[in-house]
């Protein structure tokens, strides 16, 4: 779905859940931010190229936090070419993104249970990029309040809570704010995060305050698509516990 020029939401059903990574791009490449599920990576680039990124390169992926429905792609979309594409994260979970300390929300026994389930290829790829990795995966670390220069001006907003490294991404120039998990959609409802796979659910609520500071005309939420209309208004709504 064309959210303005440069920007696209996707969307991408995996049965149990529909995704909604957002792709941005330039004249000269594309950006992927968030990667689906172990699997998702051939669906997600066909996707993007009907988004109209045919014959663009791929250069930066950003990552809004380490859970699996977000960096699950990633050993499919570095396989090849890794030294072309630079991938980002916030640093508070860069441990468990590079494979050096675990996924927050992932035990040994349901990770097992995932990579079971995978094509052996696929499952080879996963455990060389996060259990094995010979290199580091994320090559540029977040800092909060930092503007990237893809599609015209993307800021980095640090929002942790979901996760101790979730960010949120302001896209400048048509005024969306690329959610993540930090809020989810809902039936055209803008809701606060889940609180079930929220672990400090305190954090996040502080989180939600931060995004005040920006005119968000749309917000895209991972977990739920697209919301339009008084979102500073929702976002205020939600953050008040009076
Ligand atoms: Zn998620």
């Amino acid at each position: 779905m064309r959210i303005a020029e440069g920007i696209e939401m996707l969307e991408l059903n995996l049965g149990r859940m529909t995704i909604h990574p957002t792709i941005v791009y330039d004249r000269d490449s594309w950006t992927l931010i968030d990667t689906g599920m172990p699997g998702s990576a051939p669906a997600i680039l066909e996707l993007a190229k009907q988004a109209g990124v045919e014959g663009l390169p791929l250069r930066s992926i950003l990552l809004t936090h380490q859970d699996i429905d977000h960096i699950g792609g990633l050993p499919a979309l570095t396989a090849q070419d890794r030294d072309s594409l630079t991938v980002y994260a916030h640093e508070a979970d860069l441990g468990a993104i590079n494979g050096t300390e675990p996924l927050i929300k992932m035990t040994p026994e349901r990770l097992e249970t995932l990579l079971g389930s995978l094509p052996e290829a696929e499952r080879a790829q996963f455990e060389q990029t996060f259990l094995r990795p010979a290199r580091t995966n994320v090559d540029h670390t977040f800092r909060d309040g930092e503007t990237l220069p893809m599609g015209g001006g993307l800021t980095v907003i640090h929002t942790p809570g979901h996760t101790p490294g979730h960010v949120c991404l302001y896209h400048q120039r048509s005024r969306t704010l690329i959610a993540g998990d930090a809020m989810i959609a809902d039936n055209g409802e803008l809701k606060g995060p889940r609180v079930d796979v929220t672990p400090d659910m305190e954090k996040a609520m502080q989180s939600l305050e931060k995004l005040k500071a920006y005119d968000i005309e749309t917000v895209i939420c991972y977990h739920g698509g697209r919301i339009q209309g008084d979102v500073n208004k929702r976002i205020a709504r939600l953050t008040d516990r009076s």
